[in-house]
Formats: C-alpha cells, sequence, structure tokens
C-alpha cells in the first residue's frame, strides 16, 4: 500500500550511495537509522547541479503539458520561460555554494558559466527534442511504499509518471557512463508504481541527455535508456533491504562497524575530492 508513513525512510539514492560508498552514506543519512550523531550535508558538485537546473526546466515543461492532458487542450510552456527555470536553478545552486575540484575552483567565472550554458542548452534540446515524446499525466509524484515486515519504509519522487510508463530524466557528460537500464532506482520506482496500481509499469525510461565538449563546439544528444521492469526483480531489491535493516540494527548495537571502502576502477571517480564532500575529513580518502 502507498500511504503516509511513520518510519524512517530510504530512497532509492540512499541504496546507491550506500554501495558506491558506506562511509559516506553513514555521514549523509547515518543519523536517520542511529548510526550517526548528525546529518552531514555536502553540496553536489557542479555537473549533479547542472542535473537539477535541466530537471526543474523540463519538471516545469512537464507540469504545464500535464495540466494540458487533463483539460484536453494543448498548452505548451513558452521556451523562454522554461530556459528561465532552468537558468534561475543554476544561479540559485551556484550562488548556494558547490562542491568544486581545483581546476573548477581556479577559473570560477568560467566554471560559473559553464554550469548556467551547459543547463540552459540542454533544456532546450529536451524542449525541442524530447518533451514531445513524453504524455505526463503526474510529475514529480511523490510517494512512500510501507514495508510492513521492515523497520524502514521506502519512498521517492517519480520525474514523469505516464499512463503506463515511468520516465526519469538524467544528464551525463561524453559517454553514458551508467547502465542506466540495469538501475536500482527504477526497481524501487517499478514497486511502487505496481504497489498503487496493481501492474507494472510497461517500461521504465531514463530520458538521458549527454553532453559533450568538442573541438568544434558542445553538443547535447538524447541517448534514452529502456528497462522492462519484470517481477523477478522485486524479491532481490527486498532481501537486499534486509540485510541493510539487519546490519543497521548490529551497528546499533555495538555487533558491527561501518566497512570502508574500496572503490573499483570503474567507480574510482567516486573516492574524489571533486565528487565525494566528505573527501577533505575522511580517513580512507584516496587520494589518486
Ligand atoms: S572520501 Fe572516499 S572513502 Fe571517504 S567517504 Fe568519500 S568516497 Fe567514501
Amino acid at each position: 500500500m502507498i500511504e503516509h508513513a511513520k518510519k524512517a525512510q530510504l530512497h532509492a539514492s540512499m541504496l546507491t550511495m550506500f554501495s558506491n560508498c558506506p562511509l559516506a552514506f553513514q555521514r549523509r543519512y547515518g543519523a536517520r537509522f542511529g548510526l550517526w550523531h548528525e546529518e552531514e550535508i555536502r553540496p553536489p558538485g557542479v555537473a549533479a547541479a547542472i542535473g537539477s537546473s535541466v530537471d526543474a526546466s523540463v519538471n516545469y515543461n512537464m507540469n504545464i503539458k500535464k495540466d494540458g492532458i487533463k483539460k484536453k487542450a494543448e498548452m505548451i510552456a513558452p521556451l523562454d520561460e522554461v530556459l528561465q527555470v532552468a537558468r534561475d536553478e543554476a544561479a540559485g545552486m551556484w550562488s548556494g555554494g558547490l562542491l568544486l575540484s581545483d581546476e573548477e575552483a581556479e577559473a570560477l567565472k568560467t566554471t560559473e558559466g559553464d554550469l548556467i550554458d551547459w543547463a540552459v542548452m540542454m533544456s532546450e534540446y529536451h524542449y525541442y527534442n524530447v518533451a514531445d515524446l513524453i504524455q505526463p499525466v503526474d510529475v514529480q509524484k511523490n510517494w512512500v511504499v510501507t514495508l510492513e515486515k521492515f523497520p524502514v519504509d521506502l519512498s521517492g519522487t517519480i520525474d514523469i509518471v505516464e499512463a503506463t510508463a515511468l520516465r526519469d530524466t538524467k544528464t551525463t557528460k561524453g559517454n553514458v557512463p551508467y547502465d542506466f537500464a540495469h538501475s536500482m532506482q527504477a526497481v524501487v520506482y517499478n514497486l511502487a508504481f505496481k504497489l498503487e496500481t496493481g501492474k507494472l509499469p510497461t517500461e521504465f525510461i531514463f530520458d538521458v541527455l549527454v553532453r559533450k565538449d568538442l573541438k568544434r563546439g558542445r553538443e547535447v544528444n538524447y541517448k534514452p535508456a529502456t528497462m522492462v521492469p519484470q517481477e523477478k526483480h522485486f524479491p532481490p531489491l527486498l532481501n537486499r533491504i534486509e540485510r541493510l535493516c539487519d546490519f543497521f540494527e548490529n551497528v546499533r548495537k555495538g555487533k558491527a562497524t561501518f566497512p570502508a571502502v574500496t572503490p573499483s576502477a570503474q567507480s574510482k571517480w567516486i573516492c574524489t575530492k571533486a565528487y565525494c564532500g566528505y573527501w577533505h575529513t575522511c580517513d580512507c580518502k584516496l587520494d589518486w
């Protein structure tokens, strides 16, 4: 059942963070589960700020389109409004402070300009090339799944709900480095959809926008990735959550401690000062 819950809530992003680095999870979210003394919130990096800014503009556009679909009238957000949302979001995140690499910090004006330019360029690309493919019935839908037998519940926000499918907007740089079609985030959201509607979504589509710096200039491309939801994905997800809860319980009882991490070759970017906000004060950091 989907309803408001009172237990601590696990989000898909927390599961991802735990997989990437348990120590970072402990410092960011551990306090919610009695595993750490405070929530240590760190600012996002520039890539994440570009993603959030594009998300904000896409959501603005899709909300207007959704209202039009409900009224059976074609309603389109003006391009300049959509781009202004992206610009404002990027500027706001910049003024709030971002996690910067040494190179980004040495060229502050360029970094700020790049952030805003990419946010606007990717939003415009989405407006002209992707928005027409989407038929939203809900945008930024919050949900909570009560897990009866667990000490935690699952919660999250689905970017875009269509009549039978789910969509999530992603931005990335260069070649798509992440296997979106095999995503635990999608499995979590598919479960929420199934529990609310009684049916699996027909598909989970990641609308991936890829940005590239080329010698001839900047370029944005659309590389969608689709997952076909399946019932067989759910038991492993719930088994993982059960093991995570057992681990949390053992930590609270002093029978286990948080493991240190050894980021793999593919994920070594996770343990860098430009990506991890805990790098400067972490005794397990890797200084690549
Ligand atoms: S610096 Fe590395 S080990 Fe430490 S929290 Fe960050 S990713 Fe984990």
